[in-house]
């Protein structure tokens, strides 16, 4: 057969799938045929079957997962699919995957993984179990919880056991790291969740992986998909827009105080166990332990700000922190120095050298680029590998990095490598109908680009509304303009908002002058501030009291489905540019600049957009959804840019007029 006649065949079936009357109208309650569906699973089907490289626009409501599911499994052969969150990943894996192949008649064979953080390490658990050194009752009883969850569960995956929270500080000792696990090494390996899990993904059709594992194992920080990538058809990564993001953070390093503490802790347990009368284990790594608090002091005597990054070169007196990197480096030695000495009397002392000296060369390296005598010239940020280093201090620690300053060519270069076709697919890629600034970040400036409008009723559901009096950004009460700008429209609603800030400390002040509002009017709305729970936990309670407002920041503004008249109005405070002060943004915008290129419009006006997308996405989530989006940054209109902005936007009826807003509530 050849290639136009198999990719017509595939079209057909996919086609078909697709119909009113076809398999996934008979299979699946409530599904109806969409055009917009059925075009974008015609135009992967196409790009599978060539092998390209698809970027697919499809706005909410398309049905994109059962888009890509469709051809993907009807073309037969492996495919990867990664999404960029866990959550995510178990809708696609444990409902769409199932419901799409019910419904096509197809058995396949499926498995999910995740990064091995979130499996259980039964070597580490039984060492914990043994040791009995935690801290605290909570420890304790999440500990008795894991233990009969190890007894009880197939796949070993901590998002089953729903006692022990996600936050619980238990976890990182009952899980592996890349650094601790003793792999081959391992006692348990036979009965390993990890291990498992990947052996049950290479002999997979279909794998569900999530943005972080993908991008670790391109950036080579993993191996999990070592043998299935080359090997799959079809690669598809939904959630795209995210991918520029997380690439630069796997393309880069990180390196932090946590690592050094973490390996003091590993090393004293297992120099204790395996060679107590080999060396002075709780001297030495008591050692590493108080050069990384002296790492922290000596950043903040370098005149480094607390929970703040600075780029290295920016660090006022770096003296004392070369002095403090070379501490740290020396207390790794003399402990790498002792295991060295008890080479061959366990497994886990042996690869605690590896560790050892992974964590030396990181602090050398960084000694050396501190240093201030040392003159480095200057650095070249033009070329495709320029990154940028940098530093943070922030409550949970010392973070040292580096960032590629143009990750998408490190992507680029990855695809190229792979001959399988490539779907990259989201709701939010363009800005004003343009895929150019996702394709120039992402790397793949000649990839074929496709875009589909969401099929709801924008005209019928929804409303923009513009306050007359739009706060001004740079004014000093301007979080309190925003509470003041939105307040009656919460009120026509009786509650049932997000508002999304684009900063956390706007939250807490946009919540207190709401909070003060509340009171005033004796409104009976929960409010419901980030921080004061977790991001699941408030969403929740969001949804259970049904007329609740919900101030938040970025973590609210993507991957939030809530349906149903709960959510009746989103607001927006302002644009959100990235904080030029950042060191990255900095070292980007230098680096556009010196290429002769725009960097406002090529990169922080998309990224903006993209993000007042996907804020506005959480709005209409179904065709019975009706809503109110008010965006209240006054520069939407002042500034020349402002129209991209809204040209970005679905095409919703716009409103500067509360009575407008009041009329379409009221009619809901
Ligand atoms: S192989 Fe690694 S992850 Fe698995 S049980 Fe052993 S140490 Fe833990």
């Amino acid at each position: 057969m050849t290639a136009a006649r198999s990719q017509g065949a595939a079209g057909a079936a996919v086609a078909a799938a697709f119909a009113a009357d076809g398999a996934l109208a008979q299979a699946i309650p409530g599904f109806r045929a969409r055009p917009g569906q059925r075009e974008l699973a015609l135009a992967i089907a196409a790009a599978i079957a060539d092998g390209g490289t698809l970027v697919a626009e499809a706005g909410t409501g398309t049905g994109k997962t059962f888009a890509y599911l469709v051809p993907a499994l009807l073309a037969g052969g492996k495919t990867l699919v990664s999404s960029a969150t866990r959550a995510l990943q178990d809708q696609v894996y444990g409902k769409d995957l199932v419901a799409v192949a019910r419904a096509l008649g197809l058995t396949v064979r499926a498995a999910v993984l995740k990064g091995r953080q979130n499996y259980l390490c039964l070597h580490r658990l039984a060492r914990t179990e043994r040791e009995g050194l935690l801290a605290t009752a909570t420890e304790v009883q999440h500990l008795r919880a894991v233990l009969r969850f190890a007894v009880t569960t197939s796949t070993g995956d901590r998002a089953e056991l729903a006692a022990v929270p996600e936050t619980a500080a238990l976890w990182p000792a009952v899980t592996s790291t890349r650094d601790n696990c003793l792999g081959s090494e391992c006692p348990r390996l036979d009965e390993c969740f990890v291990y498992r899990a990947r052996r049950a993904a290479q002999a997979a059709d279909i794998v569900v992986v999530n943005h972080h594992l993908f991008l670790a194992d391109l950036a080579l920080r993993d191996d999990a998909l070592r043998e299935f990538l080359p090997a799959a058809d079809t690669v598809v990564l939904d959630e795209a827009h995210q991918l520029p993001r997380i690439a630069a953070d796997f393309f880069g390093n990180v390196f932090s105080a946590a690592q050094l503490l973490d390996f003091a802790a590993d090393a004293r347990v297992a120099g204790l166990a395996a060679a107590a009368d080999g060396a002075a284990w709780v001297g030495l790594t008591r050692r590493i332990e108080d050069s990384a608090r002296g790492l922290r002091l000596a950043l903040a005597e370098a005149g480094v700000t607390p929970g703040t990054r600075v780029a290295l070169d920016r660090v006022p007196h770096p003296a004392r922190l070369a002095v403090a990197l070379e501490q740290a480096e020396l207390a790794v030695c003399g402990v790498g120095a002792a295991l060295a000495a008890n080479a061959d009397r366990s497994p886990e002392l042996d690869a605690l050298r590896a560790r050892a000296g992974g964590l030396e060369a990181a602090l050398a390296e960084w000694r050396i680029q501190v240093a201030p005598e040392q003159e480095t010239a200057a650095t070249d940020e033009t070329g495709a590998d320029a990154v940028v280093r940098w530093i943070a201090l922030s409550a949970q620690g010392v973070q040292f990095a580096t960032t590629p300053l143009a990750p998408g060519e490190h992507f680029a270069r990855i695809r190229a490598q792979q001959p399988q076709a490539w779907i990259l697919t989201s709701a939010t890629l363009t800005v004003a109908g343009r895929f150019e600034p996702f394709l120039g970040e992402i790397g793949l400036p000649e990839a074929a680009t496709a875009r589909w409008e969401s099929p709801f009723d924008f005209d019928r559901q929804a409303l923009l509304y513009l306050p007359q009096a739009l706060p001004s950004p740079s004014a000093a009460d301007f979080a309190e303009q925003v509470a003041d700008a939105v307040w009656p429209v919460i009120e026509a609603a009786g509650g049932r908002t997000f508002v999304l800030c684009s900063t956390l400390r706007a939250v807490d002040r946009v919540a207190a002058r709401l909070r003060e509002l509340l009171h005033a009017a004796g409104a009976p709305w929960p409010l419901l501030v980030q921080g004061g729970s977790t991001r699941q936990a408030l969403l929740r309670a969001f949804r259970e009291h049904g007329n609740a407002v919900l101030v938040g920041s970025v973590s609210f503004w993507e991957g939030i489905d809530v349906q149903g008249p709960a959510l009746s109005v989103v607001a927006i405070d302002k644009l959100p540019f990235a904080p030029p002060d950042d060191p990255v943004v900095q070292a980007r915008i230098r680096r556009l600049q010196a290429l002769g290129r725009n960097p406002f419009a090529e990169y922080q006006l998309p990224q903006a957009v993209t993000l007042v997308k996907q804020g506005a996405g959480r709005l209409i989530r179904a065709e019975t959804d009706r809503g109110v989006l008010v965006l209240l940054d006054g520069r939407l209109l002042s500034r020349a840019y402002g129209k991209t902005v809204l040209a970005s936007l679905p095409p919703l009826p716009r409103t500067r007029d509360l009575d407008d807003v009041r009329r379409f509530l009221a009619a809901a």
